[in-house]
C-alpha cells in the first residue's frame, strides 16, 4: 500500500515526490498509521529492495485481496506519477467504502469517473468481473491495466491468450479491440490491437512498446492506431503450418470436423481453403478456433442446392447446435456479428449474393482447389481494401 491514515485522520500518500527517504524516516518517527480500509494499524516499510510502503500487521483486511508484488507496487507509483503528468486529479488507492473495493489509481475526465486496475497477478475471471461490476454500480469505469508479465509471446505477433486475459479486452466501436500492458520493470506501456484468434488460446495481434512520456490517459480509452501490414504475411505461414500439423496432433473438435469434411466434400483437414481461415474484426467473440467454426460454416453452404438463399438466424442457430459459443469477455460478445461479418466477406468473394441484411443466395462452392493462390492473393487484396490489416502511423 503506498497510502495509510494518520492518527488525526490525515491522508499519507508515500508515493508523492515530496517524500525524501529523510521526510519518510521523520514521519516514521512520529507517527502511528492505520489502513484507510480496515483502520488496523499499519507499518512504514522503508527498505532496500522494495519501495517505500506500508503493510498490514494482520494478513486479514477486505481491500487487501492480494499480495503486493514489487512490480505492482512500482507499477501503481509509476502509473500515479504518469497521470499526474498529464495534470490529470488522480489519487492512489482510492477506498470505495460502498462496495469495499480500493482502486489502484482513480481520476476524473471530461466529467466521467474511472478506476484504473493494475493486474499483475492471475485472478480468475469471476473475480474480476465482480469488481468491474462493483465499480459500474458506482457509475465508475474501470479500466484495467495488465501486467506485462502476464503475456506470454508463443511466436510472431502471436500470443497466449486464456479466459483470464479476455477480461482485460477494451472495445472501441466498430474498431479492432485492444489490451493495455504495462510494464514497471522498462518502465513502458505495451499496446495491443488487432487480436485476432488463429485457435481457442493463440491470438494474432499487433503490438507496440509506447513511452509514457507518448502515451496518454484517453488512448486507455480510444485505443491508438498500430500498423499491422506485417500481420498477413504471418497469418498466411500459420495457415501452412496448419496444414502440415499430422493427425495425430489433433484435438477432438478437429477430428469432428476431419470426419464431417471427408463425408461431405471428400477433402482433408490439411486441404482446406484460404477462406476457412479469414482474419475478421469480430473474431474474436467467438469460442472457437477460426478454422472450425468457419469451416463449419462453409459446410453448411455447401450443403445447400445451388441458388438456394438462407437467413444468417438460421446458420446462428446451426452453429450454436453444433456447439459454437460466444467468447467470455469484458466486451459484450455475439455469434451473430461474427457470422455477419463472415457472411458478408464471402460475399465480397463471390461465394454468395446478399438479397438483404440477413439474408444470402449461395452462388458457388468455397470447396473447390483450383486457383488457391489467386484465392489468397484475392482475399489479401479485399482485406487490404477494407482496412484490416492498415498501415498507420504509431
Ligand atoms: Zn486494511
Amino acid at each position: 500500500m503506498l497510502v495509510a491514515i494518520l492518527r488525526n485522520g490525515e491522508k499519507v500518500n508515500v508515493a508523492a515526490p515530496y517524500w525524501s527517504t529523510e521526510r519518510l524516516l521523520k514521519l516514521k518517527e512520529e507517527h502511528a498509521f492505520f489502513c484507510p480500509a480496515c483502520k488496523e494499524p499499519v507499518k512504514l516499510k522503508i527498505g532496500k529492495i522494495k519501495i517505500p510502503h506500508f503493510a498490514h500487521l494482520t494478513a486479514s483486511c477486505q481491500a487487501d485481496s492480494e499480495a503486493e508484488s514489487t512490480y505492482h507496487l512500482n507499477g501503481k507509483k509509476q502509473l500515479y506519477v504518469w497521470l499526474k503528468r498529464q495534470r490529470l486529479a488522480a489519487e492512489v488507492e482510492k477506498f470505495i467504502p460502498s462496495i469495499a473495493q480500493r482502486a489502484d489509481l482513480f481520476l476524473s475526465f471530461q466529467h466521467k469517473r474511472y478506476a484504473i486496475e493494475y493486474q499483475c497477478s492471475k485472478i480468475p475471471p469471476d473475480q474480476v468481473i465482480k469488481r468491474t461490476n462493483g465499480y459500474k454500480k458506482e457509475r465508475i469505469k474501470p479500466i484495467w491495466i495488465l501486467g506485462w508479465k502476464q503475456m506470454k509471446q508463443v511466436g510472431e505477433h502471436q500470443y497466449r491468450l486464456t479466459s483470464f486475459h479476455c477480461q482485460f479486452l477494451h472495445s472501441p466501436q466498430n474498431d479492432h479491440p485492444f489490451i493495455i500492458n504495462y510494464c514497471s520493470d522498462k518502465k513502458t506501456f505495451i499496446f495491443f490491437s488487432h487480436l485476432i484468434p488463429f485457435s481457442k488460446q493463440n491470438i494474432f495481434a499487433a503490438s507496440a512498446m509506447i513511452s509514457p512520456e507518448s502515451f496518454f490517459f484517453r488512448d486507455c480509452l480510444q485505443g491508438k492506431s498500430l500498423a499491422a501490414n506485417g500481420l498477413w504475411k504471418h497469418w498466411l505461414k500459420k495457415i501452412s503450418q496448419y496444414r502440415l500439423k499430422p493427425l495425430f496432433q489433433k484435438t477432438n473438435e478437429e477430428r469432428k470436423l476431419q470426419k464431417k469434411v471427408y463425408e461431405t466434400v471428400g477433402l482433408s483437414l490439411s486441404q482446406l481453403p484460404v477462406e476457412a481461415f479469414i482474419p475478421l474484426k469480430s473474431g474474436y467473440m467467438v469460442d472457437e478456433a477460426v478454422y472450425i467454426w468457419q469451416c463449419s460454416v462453409l459446410l453448411f453452404i455447401e450443403t445447400l442446392r445451388a441458388d438456394e438463399v438462407f437467413h444468417a438466424e438460421k446458420l446462428v442457430w446451426h452453429l450454436k447446435k453444433i456447439g459454437m459459443k460466444e467468447r467470455s469477455c469484458s466486451v459484450k460478445t455475439d455469434l451473430k456479428k461474427p457470422i455477419i461479418e463472415y457472411l458478408t466477406t464471402l460475399s465480397h468473394l463471390k461465394f454468395l449474393q446478399p438479397i438483404g441484411p440477413y439474408s444470402f443466395r449461395k452462388t458457388s462452392s468455397p470447396f473447390h482447389l483450383e486457383s488457391m493462390e489467386k484465392r489468397e492473393q484475392r482475399l489479401g487484396h479485399y482485406l487490404d481494401k477494407e482496412g484490416m490489416f492498415f498501415s498507420a502511423v504509431e
